[in-house]
C-alpha cells in the first residue's frame, strides 16, 4: 500500500523550526496534519489551481485556504486590487469608499440585509452578531446545532451531551463551564428536539445560530424542511435566527444558504469568500437590528483594523469576479462534473462511500452509502481510512483537507482536467487501499 507520508528536506527542516516556535508549528490548529499525520509542505506560493512548497513540489490544491479562494489563488484582478490599495496606505481607521462599495455588495446579494458591520475574522463576526442578537432582544440563551462550527468564541466552544437539547458543557480547556451555561446545544435534523426545546424555553432564546449548510464536519446537508421549521419556531417565539454563512456566503450564490433555501434569516455572518484570501468577517441584518450597534446604539462592538481597505479591495474584486463573469453557475457546473466523476471513483472504494455535494463544496462520507446528516452518524472508523486515503492523494500531488472532516472546495481556477486528475487519483489510490488498512493511522 502506498501511503508515502514524506515531504522534502526544506519542508522538514522548516517544520521542526515551526514546532519550536508556533504551538503545533501551526497558527491555526488543523494545518499540523495531527489528524492524518505526517508532516506537512510548507508552502511558499500559489497560483490558480496549484500551491507549491518550499521544496518545488506543487500540488493539485482542493482546500482553498479552507473556503476563501474561490477564483483560486493569487487570482490577477484580486491580485492588483490588493497592491492598488495598498499603494493608497495600508489602514487609516476612518471611512473609506471601498468598505461602502463592498457594503453595498453584501446588501443587493443577501435577502433581507439593509446594513453590515465588517470586522477581521468569521469568529468576530459571530461573537458580535451574537452580542448584537442578545441586545437586541433582551433575552441570554443561545442555541446551536452539534456538527456546527462556529469559530472560537467562549460561549460556543461547546460539546454536545447525550439527550435532547443539552447544557453546553465547554469543549476546550480555558473555557470556564458559566461562559456556557447560557448555550444549549441540539442535534441537526431533529424536529422533535428543536419543537421540544422552544416548548420549554422559547421565550429566554435570544438566537439559533446554525450554519444552513454545515460544512465544518462533513457537509451535513440538512433537509429543507427542518431549516422552515427553525425559521418557523424562531419567528414565533420572538428569537432571532442567525445564518452563520462564513463558508457558504458567496460561494453557494450571491445569497448564500439563504437563497438557496428561500429562507431569510434575521442576521447573517460572513468570512472567508467575503476577503478574497485577505481577514475579512461581516454581520448584517435589517436596520432594526444593526442600529442596535455603537455609535448609535447600546450594543458595543468595535474594531482598529475593521474594514481595511486593502482587504476590502480584495473582498470587492473577488465578489465582483463572480458576478461579471457568471462565477456562480461555472462553480455549480464544476461541482457537478466532479460530483459526477468522483461518485464513479468511489464505485472503486473497498468500503461503502458516498460523495455529498452542493455548488463548489464537496466532501466524501466513508463507510456510508448515503451521506449523513449529523455529526454523530459519521463512520468512527472515517478518521483513520481517511489518512491513508489522504496521504496516498498529496504523494500524488492532489490536495484535500488533512482532516476526515474538513471539507473540498472547488474553485474558478479548477479546470475540467483539475477535476479529472482528481477522480483518477482517488481511484489509483482505492485501487491500492484493497483491502482496507486496519484502523489506526500508522
Ligand atoms: C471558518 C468559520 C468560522 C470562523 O471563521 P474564522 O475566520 O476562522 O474565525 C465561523 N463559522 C463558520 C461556519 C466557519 O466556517
Amino acid at each position: 500500500m502506498s501511503t508515502s507520508r514524506s515531504v522534502g528536506p526544506n519542508s522538514e527542516a522548516w517544520f521542526a523550526k515551526a514546532r519550536e516556535r508556533l504551538p503545533g508549528g501551526v497558527s491555526s490548529p488543523v494545518r499540523a496534519f495531527g489528524a492524518v499525520g505526517g508532516t506537512p509542505p510548507v508552502i511558499r506560493s500559489g497560483q490558480g489551481a496549484y500551491v507549491t512548497d518550499i521544496d518545488g513540489v506543487s500540488y493539485l490544491d482542493f482546500v482553498g485556504s479552507w473556503g476563501p479562494l474561490i477564483l483560486g489563488h493569487a487570482q490577477p484582478q484580486v491580485i492588483n486590487a490588493i497592491m492598488d490599495a495598498a499603494r493608497r496606505g495600508t489602514s487609516f481607521g476612518a471611512p473609506s469608499q471601498v468598505e461602502i462599495e463592498l457594503a453595498d455588495e453584501v446588501i443587493g446579494s443577501y435577502p433581507g440585509i439593509e446594513q453590515v458591520r465588517f470586522v477581521s475574522s468569521g469568529t468576530e463576526a459571530v461573537m458580535s452578531a451574537i452580542r448584537l442578537a442578545r441586545g437586541a432582544t433582551g433575552r441570554d440563551l443561545i442555541v446551536k446545532f452539534s456538527g456546527c462550527y462556529h469559530g472560537h468564541m467562549d460561549a460556543l466552544l461547546v460539546a454536545a451531551g447525550s439527550g435532547l437539547a443539552t447544557f453546553g458543557t465547554p469543549s476546550s480547556a480555558g473555557v470556564p463551564k458559566g461562559y456556557t451555561d447560557l448555550t444549549r446545544v441540539l442535534p441537526l435534523d431533529d424536529d422533535e428536539a428543536l419543537a421540544q426545546l422552544f416548548a420549554e424555553d422559547g421565550e429566554r432564546i435570544a438566537a439559533v445560530i446554525i450554519e444552513p449548510v454545515p460544512a465544518n464536519n462533513g457537509l451535513l446537508l440538512q433537509r429543507p424542511e427542518f431549516l422552515k421549521l427553525l425559521r418557523e419556531l424562531t419567528t414565533q417565539h420572538g428569537a432571532l435566527l442567525i445564518f452563520d454563512e462564513v463558508i457558504s456566503g458567496f460561494r453557494l450564490g450571491p445569497g448564500g444558504a439563504a437563497e438557496h433555501y428561500g429562507i431569510t434569516p434575521d442576521l447573517a455572518t460572513f468570512g472567508k469568500v467575503i476577503g478574497g484570501g485577505m481577514p475579512v468577517g461581516a454581520f448584517a441584518g435589517p436596520r432594526e437590528i444593526m442600529g442596535r450597534l455603537a455609535p448609535q446604539g447600546d450594543v458595543y462592538q468595535a474594531g482598529t483594523l475593521s474594514g481595511n481597505p486593502v482587504a476590502m479591495a480584495a473582498g470587492l474584486a473577488t465578489l465582483q469576479f463572480l458576478k461579471a463573469n457568471d462565477g456562480w453557475n461555472q462553480l455549480e457546473a464544476r461541482g457537478q462534473y466532479l460530483e459526477q466523476l468522483v461518485t464513479d471513483s468511489l464505485s472503486t472504494s473497498p468500503v461503502p462511500a458516498s460523495l455529498a455535494r452542493l455548488g463548489s463544496m464537496f466532501w466524501i462520507a466513508w463507510y456510508a452509502d448515503t451521506p449523513p446528516r449529523t455529526a454523530e452518524a459519521i463512520a468512527e472508523q472515517t478518521a483513520p481510512l481517511y489518512a491513508h486515503v489522504f496521504h496516498g492523494l498529496l504523494a500524488r500531488g492532489v490536495a484535500l483537507a488533512p482532516s476526515a472532516y474538513e471539507i473540498g472546495f472547488v474553485s474558478l481556477a479548477h479546470t475540467h482536467e483539475d477535476i479529472e486528475q482528481l477522480a483518477a487519483t482517488l481511484t489509483s489510490v482505492l485501487t491500492d487501499l484493497n483491502p482496507p488498512p486496519a484502523s489506526g493511522v500508522n
